[in-house]
């Protein structure tokens, strides 16, 4: 059955809720459902509802009725993934890799290595992982942050009950600590952290850890690192 995302503010309190933008016209002009038909609709808030298309309004507005509250395939576990800013596409592809394997929030990050031309591309990250989470059947939306530098991102990492960090030099294996549900790991630029990064981030709780002798891109990184981490939690 098609997944289709309604934010909760689609949601019109008796049961009914919403397509509007994107998804509508996906339903009514790409796969030309029609009335009486039936669909998944995820809130991007962990809800997942079997609806019904009640009323083909417009290829803007198309009106479903929830019939039963559905599956979601969402990990347990809250656990971000900050992430020096690749080349665009290889952006795009971890972006997407996240969203399928777990991840629950992505911290875009500016390092002082991070060349000038990586600026933050959100509203287009934003719309893959949407698309991400509707193929994989989750049906909470990872939140995409606003590229920051690591000096302000410093202030969001209190809410992590554990904070880690990839590094090729020193480090143990991942799964040799004791991992927590809500946690936050960080994977730096090609060129590398400085030391004045590396030193803020084990000042801030930071742990380091290993993936092993090979140099691995920051999309390699993040996406093991994530997937190891999913494993070790039991999600894989
Ligand atoms: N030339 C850089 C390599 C950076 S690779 C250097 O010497 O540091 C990009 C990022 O991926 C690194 O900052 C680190 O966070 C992560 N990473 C890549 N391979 C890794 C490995 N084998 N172990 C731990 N982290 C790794």
């Amino acid at each position: 059955m098609r997944t289709f995302y309604a934010p909760p503010e689609n949601f019109t309190g008796d049961n009914r809720a919403v397509l509007t933008g994107d998804e509508a016209r996906h339903a009514v002009k790409v796969l030309r459902l029609r009335e009486g038909g039936r669909i998944r609709v995820v809130d991007g808030h962990g809800n997942a509802f079997i609806s019904e298309i009640v009323k083909i309004v417009s290829e803007h507005e198309v009106h479903v009725a929830i019939v039963e509250k559905a599956d979601s395939a969402d990990p347990r576990a809250h656990i971000a993934l900050a992430v020096a800013i690749p080349r665009p596409q290889r952006m795009d592809f971890l972006v997407e890799k996240a969203v399928e394997i777990g991840a629950a929030e992505i911290y875009p990050l500016v390092f002082e290595r991070t060349p000038r031309r990586l600026s933050g591309k959100t509203v287009r990250w934003r719309k893959i992982a949407i698309s991400a989470m509707k193929q994989c059947g989750r049906a909470s939306l990872p939140t995409i942050h606003e590229p920051r530098n690591l000096e302000v991102f410093m202030d969001f990492v209190g809410e992590f009950e554990s904070r880690y960090v990839a590094h090729l030099l020193d480090g143990k294996p991942l799964l040799s600590y004791n991992l927590s549900n809500k946690a936050v790991i960080a994977v730096g630029p090609e060129g590398g952290f400085t030391e004045a990064e590396m030193d803020m981030l084990i000042e801030n709780g930071f742990q380091e850890f290993s993936l092993g002798r090979r140099v691995l891109r920051v999309e390699t990184a993040a996406i093991v690192a994530l997937s190891l981490f999913m494993a070790g939690l039991g999600e894989i």
